[in-house]
């Protein structure tokens, strides 16, 4: 089966604490299975994560690596299609299409975000690198977008597995759910 990773590039403690987790939130939220992050170790983020995920439901994964090489070797090796975010990238829409069918016939997907600047050595490794338009932003954006384009908006539908939680979406202030443990509903 298709997988979505996202490789995050380049963590900072405490710099990147923040975005880090958000960027972590947002694949998780839109659809991608797991995020592998390179940088200073920081065991408390992943923490933060799993709580998220044993709270919410789902089996989305989060954990540090210590060379992006490698990863994106080992991703590479067995047949990923290796996608850069960069506003340098050709833009979205010119190649959105491709990359969806590919992932749609079965290929993975390995997603690299940057942080502060990404090694020249990645844009060559990459199969597609792929802007989210060409001017400067943030890599949750680029990478929220690019989730949903890829998903064509299904994934904001999605329903996780074993949540503790369910919200009830309602137009004005806030239902929530409790679930039992042994709720399996998908
Ligand atoms: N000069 C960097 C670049 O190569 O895109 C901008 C650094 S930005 C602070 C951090 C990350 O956000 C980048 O590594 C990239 O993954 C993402 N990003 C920012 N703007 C983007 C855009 N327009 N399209 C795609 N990704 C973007």
């Amino acid at each position: 089966m298709s997988r979505i990773t996202v490789l995050r590039l380049g963590h900072r403690v405490p710099r990147d604490k923040r975005v880090t987790t958000h960027a972590a939130l947002v694949a998780r939220a839109y659809g991608a299975d797991e995020i592998i992050i390179v940088g200073d170790r920081d065991d408390d983020l992943i923490r933060r994560i799993e709580g998220v995920v044993e709270k919410w439901g789902g089996s989305f994964s989060a954990r540090f690596e210590d060379s992006w090489r490698e990863v994106i070797r080992r991703f590479k090796e067995a047949g990923a299609a290796i996608i850069h975010l960069t506003m340098y990238g050709v833009n979205l829409p010119d190649v959105i299409d491709e990359v969806r069918r590919i992932w749609r016939e079965g290929r993975s997907l390995l997603i690299i975000i940057g942080s502060e600047r990404v090694p020249g050595e990645v844009y060559g490794l990459a199969d597609y690198n792929i802007a989210i338009g060409n001017q400067p932003h943030s890599e949750i954006a680029a990478l929220a977008t690019f989730l949903d384009w890829l998903q064509e908006g299904e994934e904001l539908r999605r329903e996780f597995s074993n949540a503790k939680l369910r919200i009830i979406p309602s137009p004005r202030g806030k239902r929530v759910l409790a679930l039992r443990s042994d709720d399996t509903s998908k």
